[in-house]
C-alpha cells in the first residue's frame, strides 16, 4: 500500500492529524494496535483549551462539542478549609475552557473518519518503522496473521508514551528529560451530578483532590495516593469517605456519591523528548512528552503539536517548502516546555510532599496565600490554565 503520511496511533493526536490532512486533500493511513472500542473506553482528559476547540472546529468535528460541552470561566482552589475562585474569564480578558471528555473528542474524530471513508487499520500488530532517514520511509505491520507494508513520504509517530516510533529513533540522536512524582492519582468516574458547577482543586493536609466532571450528570474525582496503593484496595465507599475528608463543609454536604463506572490509578510524570523530528519521522502528543495532569495540558499539547505538524506537511505539499518541517521540533518544544513548567509548578503547589519537611509545607502555604491575594499571581495561573496563545513569544 502507498500513502502520503503513515500515522501510527489512533488516539487524539493521530485522529486529529488524519482529519486536518484530509481537509487539505492529503492522503493518510492510520495504524492502531488496539480495537476502536478499546481506544474509546480509555477514560482520560476532559478540559479543552480555546486553541483545541478552534482546531476541532477547523477539523470540522466541533458540532457536538459546542452542543454538549460545558464552558467554564473559572475554577476554585480549596486550601486551609476555604475556597477561592480563580476567575479565568476576567483575568484573561474573556478566555474560557470547555469541559468535554477525551472519549467524546475521539468518538467525534472516529465518526468523521468513517463518514469520509478514510482508512484506519485497527488491531495492527508488530508495527515497525523503517528508512525514515531516507526520502522513502516504510511501515510494516501484521494483521490477521498476514504481513503488510506501507510506503509513504512521512511517518507521524502519534503512538503515545509506550509507542514504537520514539523507541525506533537512533539512541545517539535523542535526549530524554524525565521526572517521576512520588504519588499517583486515583480516579473515579461516576454517573452522579458534579459537586460544583466548576472544578475544585484541593490542597488538604490529607493530600490533593480534584473535583472534575464530564457533563452535568457525570463526575470525575481524583485523590492523591501513594505509589504503592493498588486500585483493588479502594472500595467505592473508601474513595468517597476519603474525598469527603479532603473537602470543605459545603462541598462535603453537597457531594452526591454513587457506584464508580471506572476506577484507576495513574502515575504522574514530567517527560520530554528532544528533538521531535528524525528525518522523515515526527513525534506528536504523548509520544514526545508527558505532563502530570494537574494543569490539564496533555490533550491540549497533543492538539497543538498536531496543528504545527499538519501545517508543516500541508506547506510541504502545497508550497514545496520544507521550512515548516525543519522548524517543527523547535516550535513545538517551546510550547511544550512552557506547559511542562506550568504543570510541574501547579503539581508542586497543590500536592503533599512530606519529604520536603515543615519548611516545604510553609513555603507551599505562602505561595498559595500569595496567589489568592495577588491579582498578578492569580492572573499567571489563569493565563496558563486557559492556554497560552499559539504565537506566544514568537
Ligand atoms: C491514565 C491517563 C489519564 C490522563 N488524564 C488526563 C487528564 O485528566 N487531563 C489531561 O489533559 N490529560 C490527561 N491525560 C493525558 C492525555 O490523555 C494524553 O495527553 C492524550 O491521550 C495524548 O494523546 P495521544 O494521541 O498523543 O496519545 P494516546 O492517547 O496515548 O494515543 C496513542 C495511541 O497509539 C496507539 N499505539 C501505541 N503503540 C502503538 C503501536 N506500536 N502500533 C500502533 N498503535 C500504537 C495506542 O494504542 C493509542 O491508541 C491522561 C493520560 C493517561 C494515560
Amino acid at each position: 500500500m502507498r500513502t502520503q503520511v503513515a500515522i501510527i496511533g489512533a488516539g487524539p493526536s493521530g485522529l486529529l492529524l488524519g482529519q486536518l490532512l484530509h481537509k487539505a486533500g492529503i492522503d493518510a493511513v492510520i495504524l492502531e494496535r488496539q480495537t476502536g472500542d478499546y481506544v474509546l473506553g480509555r477514560i482520560r482528559a476532559g478540559v479543552l483549551e480555546q486553541v483545541t476547540i478552534d482546531l476541532l472546529d477547523e477539523a470540522g468535528v466541533g458540532q457536538r462539542m459546542h452542543q454538549e460541552g460545558l464552558v467554564h470561566g473559572g475554577f476554585d482552589m480549596l486550601f486551609k478549609g476555604e475556597r477561592h475562585r480563580i476567575d479565568m474569564n476576567k483575568l484573561t480578558g474573556g478566555k474560557n475552557v470547555m469541559v468535554y471528555g477525551q472519549t467524546e473528542v475521539t468518538r467525534d474524530l472516529m465518526q468523521a473518519r468513517t463518514a469520509a471513508g478514510l482508512t484506519t487499520i485497527y488491531e495492527a500488530a508488530n508495527v515497525a518503522v523503517h528508512d525514515f532517514d531516507s526520502a522513502k520511509p516504510r511501515v510494516t505491520y501484521e494483521k490477521d496473521g498476514q504481513q503488510h507494508e506501507i510506503t509513504c513520504d512521512f511517518i507521524a509517530g502519534c503512538d503515545g508514551f509506550h509507542g514504537v516510533c520514539r523507541a525506533s529513533a537512533p539512541r545517539n540522536a535523542i535526549k530524554e528529560f524525565e521526572k517521576v512524582y512520588p504519588f499517583g492519582w486515583l480516579g473515579v468516574l461516576s454517573d452522579t451530578p458534579p459537586v460544583h458547577e466548576e472544578l475544585i482543586y484541593v490542597n488538604s493536609p490529607r493530600g490533593f483532590a480534584l473535583c472534575s466532571q464530564r457533563s452535568e450528570t457525570r463526575s470525575r474525582y481524583y485523590l492523591q495516593v501513594t505509589l504503592t496503593d493498588k486500585v483493588e484496595q479502594w472500595s467505592d465507599q473508601a474513595f468517597w469517605d476519603e474525598l469527603k475528608l479532603r473537602l470543605d463543609p459545603e462541598a462535603r454536604a453537597k457531594l452526591v456519591t454513587g457506584p464508580s463506572i471506572e476506577k484507576s490509578i495513574a502515575p504522574l510524570r514530567s517527560f520530554v523528548t528532544e528533538p521531535l523530528r528524525f528525518g522523515r519521522m515526527f513525534l506528536a502528543g504523548d509520544a514526545g512528552h508527558i505532563v502530570p495532569p494537574t494543569g490539564a495540558k496533555g490533550l491540549n499539547l497533543a492538539a497543538t503539536d498536531v496543528k504545527y505538524l499538519s501545517n508543516a506537511i500541508i506547506e510541504f505539499y502545497q508550497d514545496k517548502s520544507e521550512a515548516g518541517i525543519d522548524s517543527y521540533s523547535e516550535r513545538c518544544l517551546k510550547r511544550i516546555w512552557r506547559a511542562e513548567r506550568f504543570s510541574w509548578w501547579f503539581t508542586s503547589l497543590m500536592h503533599n510532599f512530606p519529604e520536603n519537611g515543615a519548611i516545604g509545607q510553609k513555603l507551599q502555604e505562602a505561595e498559595l496565600d500569595y496567589i489568592i491575594h495577588s491579582e498578578a499571581g492569580a492572573r499567571s495561573v489563569a493565563e496558563n490554565y486557559v492556554g497560552l496563545p499559539l504565537d506566544f513569544g514568537q
